[in-house]
């Protein structure tokens, strides 16, 4: 079974993607009902399940009115409140979505917000697919809402060591401006110049420049480059010493983007 993804377009910059197949179709991060709606009226598709990767209401403020007119199963953060889930998680279950053939491994992802979920889908497509909302961006990541730079440098991390060509599905177009930080932290970094050029083509064409894959923010996203020399450099110019560990460098790159 071939699972299709889409991304339709919401608010000023956020994407809610829609997981469809043989006239089902499970959403994403449905912040607004709207396009859903719309969607489903058009497609004729009907929906199987809502998943919610964390509680921000661009993220999940079309929910109810969706599952009102739309009734499904509805997985989200346990350790989050969220009107209406059916099926809390907290990381390390294994979900199937039978009517569009996906299997999810959910991932636990705090940082960004206290429950934050990732859902990976390793036979999605030809190389698998992660959806993991406001945690990895584009060239960025999330800010720390309502956890610790130790817990987003470790989520990170997991989402680091998935296969290279996996292909992330991040809940938002911040990809250009987020670049343009990467290039002020890594000046001499081809694959972030490159990656600036290719980006300001596809905005100007007003495509999208997510999803993007793992490989690809290994090259370009400083909050996945701890370890590289020129990260460690900046990370030691913001705090006036050597970063202690990877955490410290990360945090360094994190608060240094808060003021950028
Ligand atoms: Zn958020
Ligand atoms: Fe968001």
């Amino acid at each position: 079974m071939t699972t299709e993804i889409l991304a339709l377009k919401a608010f000023d910059d956020n994407y809610i993607w829609v997981l469809r197949s043989a006239g089902q179709a499970a959403v994403v991060d449905p912040g607004d009902a709207t396009p859903v709606l719309d969607y489903l009226q058009r497609s004729g598709d009907r929906l199987c399940a809502v998943l919610a990767t964390h509680h921000h209401g661009d993220h999940i403020g079309g929910a109810a009115e969706v599952l009102a007119r739309h009734p499904a199963p509805f997985y989200g953060p346990a350790a989050e409140d969220i009107e209406g889930i059916t099926h809390p998680l907290s990381g390390g279950e294994r979900i199937t979505l039978p009517e569009i053939g996906v299997t999810f491994e959910v991932l636990a992802v705090p940082g960004h917000t206290r429950g934050h979920l990732a859902y990976y889908g390793p036979s999605l497509g030809a190389t698998g697919a992660v959806f993991c909302g406001d945690t990895l961006f584009g060239a960025g990541c999330g800010r720390l809402f309502e956890g610790t730079p130790a817990q987003m440098q470790a989520s990170l991390a997991k989402l680091a060591v998935l296969p290279a060509p996996t292909f992330v599905y991040c809940a938002h177009e911040y990809t250009q401006a987020n670049l343009r930080f990467a290039i002020a932290v890594e000046p001499a970094n081809a694959a972030v110049q490159r990656r600036i050029e290719d980006v300001a083509a596809a905005r100007i064409a007003d495509q999208a420049t997510v999803p993007t894959q793992i490989g690809v923010e290994l090259e370009t996203n400083p909050f996945l480059r701890w370890d590289a020399p020129a990260v460690q450099a900046a990370a030691a110019t913001r705090l006036g010493h050597a970063p202690a560990d990877a955490v410290e460098a990360f945090a360094a790159i994190r608060e240094w983007k808060n003021r950028f």
